[in-house]
């Protein structure tokens, strides 16, 4: 009954979702708080009727709001259901063995090697340097490659490179090859690449709602580059999907980027946690990534991430463990509320009393 090619499929694995029991969730990146009050008021006052109809199948003037918060135009902007649909269409349109192979970090966002699976994409993993940093001078390294992406700030370390060494790589990378920023955490407190786009028209910028506007749920995501990989991305969106982004989706888009002050109390308020939680687990002696995410990567000598992640989820809290070989003893926490991280802690100098 079934293809060749659907057999050789290795899905990607998110994050649990739990129904079982009542977990403080810091498994998944999500935010800990709702998205702007503009969008409850919305959805109380809508107009149902309207979902008669199809949505706009361009998302218009959400990408026109999206286009002038970036100061670029909506003919740089693309949006899709949720950032990761937008990841595999550029797979599609951008990426092909017989050019050489696709380019990310080693230890990076998992759905990274499935897409490549999926489309038939060759592909190599680019070791990161000894602090877990990515090693982009290592990714010019290839004599050829079909195209590069990595996540700024990185997934799962949380780690960031700055522009200026964004900049200097992609004035050494090919200019007839894709480069792909996946942006989906930057809001966290790195810069943007959205600047160097128009220097650079194979460079494409992705990022989402899911994170930093709150809105995981309501799947929506974006990219911003030159007018042609733009136009690129249309194309193979309607070959697959016309509609991928629904009419509610686009107007909750339009409301999230409009309420920037929404916007800049939550982001202060989880960096500000992160900030503490991440010197509270160093003055317990464990070893944390400088994270510039909405997560924090941590290990700690002779404590098993396994076994920390299966013992922290016995008592009602959810991270997440990786085991892949060269992190295997880390852990990954999603930035929650103060009174969640709280817990979190607690439970970790608990642990450190009755097990090591
Ligand atoms: C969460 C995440 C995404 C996917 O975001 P969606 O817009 O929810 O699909 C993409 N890339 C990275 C690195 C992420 O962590």
């Amino acid at each position: 009954m079934f293809t060749e090619r659907f057999a050789n499929l290795t899905p990607y694995t998110p994050g649990e979702q739990p129904r079982d029991m009542k977990y403080i969730k810091l498994n998944t990146n999500e935010n800990p708080y709702p998205p702007s009050p503009g969008i409850t008021d919305f959805l109380k006052s809508m107009d149902i009727e309207q979902l008669r109809l199809y949505p706009d199948p361009s998302s218009l003037r959400l990408r026109r709001t999206i286009a002038e918060h970036y100061g670029v135009d909506a003919e740089n902007v693309f949006t899709g259901n949720g950032s990761d649909e937008v990841l595999s269409f550029c797979y599609y349109a951008f990426f092909e063995s017989s050019r050489g192979q696709l380019l990310f970090p080693e230890h990076s966002y998992s759905f990274y090697p499935v897409y490549a699976e999926y489309y038939g994409i060759d592909y190599f993993k680019v070791p990161l340097n000894r602090d877990f940093s990515i090693n982009l001078e290592a990714f010019l390294e290839k004599e050829t490659a079909t195209g590069v992406i990595f996540p700024n700030p990185n997934a799962p370390t949380g780690m960031c490179i700055g522009l200026r060494e964004i900049d200097s790589f992609l004035s050494k990378f090919p200019k007839n090859r894709v480069v792909v920023i996946d942006e989906a955490y930057v809001d966290f407190g790195a810069d943007s690449a959205v600047p160097l786009i128009r220097k650079y028209r194979n460079l494409l910028i992705v990022q989402t709602f899911s994170k930093s506007r709150s809105l995981a749920g309501a799947r929506l995501g974006y990219a911003i580059g030159d007018g042609a990989l733009i136009r690129a991305l249309n194309i193979v969106k309607d070959s697959f999907n016309s509609y991928p982004v629904d009419a509610i989706t686009q107007e909750l888009g339009i409301l999230a980027i409009k309420d920037t002050a929404h916007f800049e109390k939550t982001i202060t308020a989880i960096t500000a946690v992160r900030n503490e939680v991440s010197t509270a687990l160093q003055n317990l002696g464990w070893e944390v990534l400088p994270s510039k995410s909405n997560f924090i990567f941590t290990r700690k000598d002779k404590v098993s991430g396994k076994k920390v992640y299966e013992w922290l989820k016995a008592e009602g809290i959810l991270v997440r463990h990786f085991n892949h070989p060269g992190i295997e003893d880390f852990i990954r926490i999603t930035i929650g509320r103060k009174h969640d991280m709280k817990a979190f802690l607690d439970l970790i100098a608990d642990y450190m009393q009755t097990d090591t």
